[in-house]
């Protein structure tokens, strides 16, 4: 008989939610970590992650952000623990570069506070904000951010408390599924357990060939820019996100004197597990990039570079999730390739994958994530 009823590889972002999410329904439950949870190897470092519930990408993605939202707020119940900040964010774009038109309809449909706002009313409102004539905004005042390295600290404490078992600093390097269960090989020993769950976020690739999905690890950089008087201040400046000709950005207002916080979502050099990660400043564009747009969009933002750091997104190709069962293993659960915007949904994540390790089916949407949609590409 295995000695768990789930293992969870990778106890980041995904997987400590889901470890605290098994743990809590009574599943004795081994969550094993290559690193000390929450740490600057993975994907849920340089805190904090933007949460919106207006969302591209379908209706599913506002259900489920909208219930994220909930689970969240549970966890700062049950940990005490300030976690999300309502500071709203303020979406900006280029019309021809993106419409807001249907996120906004998907967003009404469920009931979503939102406000559309052309480029005089943003400056107006935000005078830090020097947007050109011509963009369009969409302003949701309870959307904000999350706190991800607390988040997973939080999830971790939960998890434990709830009598999950974590072993960090535990590389697994092999997963073996028999008739019996499912056996995780790491470093330090081997584990067995009934069902496998496996959200090794940019590390997939160091699990090939039991699992080979199309996810791309993403170098990606974000700085911390000093700021002008108190405009751009936490309580004052909003979350946001900005679609121009030239790049696609976001960003937070400077937190207890940090520094504004911006990073590109597109561009980005590729990565493999085990690899040297280069520095912040490595490239010129690392600070070229956030600095431009500062300059022309938030010129009072564009002091000097207080810090920067370095992370990793992993990217699908049509950058939706996968959350599915692996092709050949049913006991076998996936869930990878957040591309850059999954954090948000990780409460919610653990939930998905909570139920269908206990049960094989959720009452959550989560069709778009399906492992299907690669038929032509996916190599199994
Ligand atoms: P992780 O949190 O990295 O967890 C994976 C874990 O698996 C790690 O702890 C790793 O150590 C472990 N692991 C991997 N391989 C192995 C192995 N072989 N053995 C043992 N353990 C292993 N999302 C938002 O919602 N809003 C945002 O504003 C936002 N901004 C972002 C900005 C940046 C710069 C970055 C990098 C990401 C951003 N994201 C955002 C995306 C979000 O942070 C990620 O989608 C999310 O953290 C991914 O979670 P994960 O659990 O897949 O990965």
């Amino acid at each position: 008989k295995p000695s768990y009823d789930a293992i969870v590889v990778g106890a980041g972002s995904m997987g400590m939610s889901a470890g605290y999410e098994l743990a809590s329904r009574g599943l004795h439950t081994l969550l094993i970590d290559a690193f000390d949870p929450p740490h600057n190897q993975g994907s849920h470092h340089g805190e904090p992650r933007l949460i919106r519930h207006a969302y591209h990408g379908g209706a599913a993605y506002v259900s489920l952000a909208l219930r994220a939202d909930e689970r969240w707020l549970e966890l700062e119940r049950m940990t005490g623990e300030k976690l999300l900040e309502r500071s709203g964010v303020l979406n900006m774009s280029d019309p021809a570069i993106y419409s807001y038109d249907v996120r906004l309809h998907d967003a009404l449909t469920h009931s979503v506070v939102i406000e559309r706002l052309d480029a005089g009313e943003i400056r107006e409102r935000w005078p830090g904000v020097q947007l050109a004539d011509g963009y369009e905004g969409l302003y949701e005042p309870n959307a904000g951010y999350l706190y991800s390295e607390k988040c997973v600290a939080a999830y971790r404490r939960a998890a434990l408390e709830a009598g999950a078992v974590l072993l960090t600093n535990t590389f697994v390097t092999d997963i073996v599924p028999d008739a019996g269960g499912v056996t995780v090989h790491t470093k330090q020993g081997s584990f067995t357990a009934g069902k496998v769950l496996i959200s090794a976020g940019a590390w997939f690739k160091s699990l090939k060939p039991f699992v080979s999905l199309p996810i791309r690890p993403i170098r990606k950089v974000v700085g911390w820019f000093e700021t002008e008087g108190t405009g751009f201040d936490a309580g004052k400046f909003p979350g946001f996100t900005l679609g121009t000709r030239d790049g696609g950005y976001y960003g937070f207002p400077s937190i207890d004197g940090k520094g504004l916080k911006i990073g590109r979502h597109d561009t980005g050099v590729e990565w493999q597990p085990g690899e040297e990660l280069a520095p912040f400043g490595f490239y010129p564009e690392d600070e070229g990039d956030l600095r431009r747009v500062l300059s022309s969009v938030m010129p009072g933002a564009a002091g000097r570079l207080l810090s920067g750091a370095v992370c990793k997104y992993e990217m699908t190709p049509d950058e939706d999730f996968i959350i599915d069962t692996h092709p050949v293993h049913r006991n076998v659960l996936l869930a990878g390739g957040f591309s850059g915007h999954g954090f948000k949904f990780a409460s919610v994540v653990g939930e998905i994958a909570a139920d269908l390790l206990e049960r094989g089916v959720t009452r959550h949407d989560i069709g778009l994530f399906s492992l299907s949609r690669f038929a032509s590409v996916y190599q199994g």
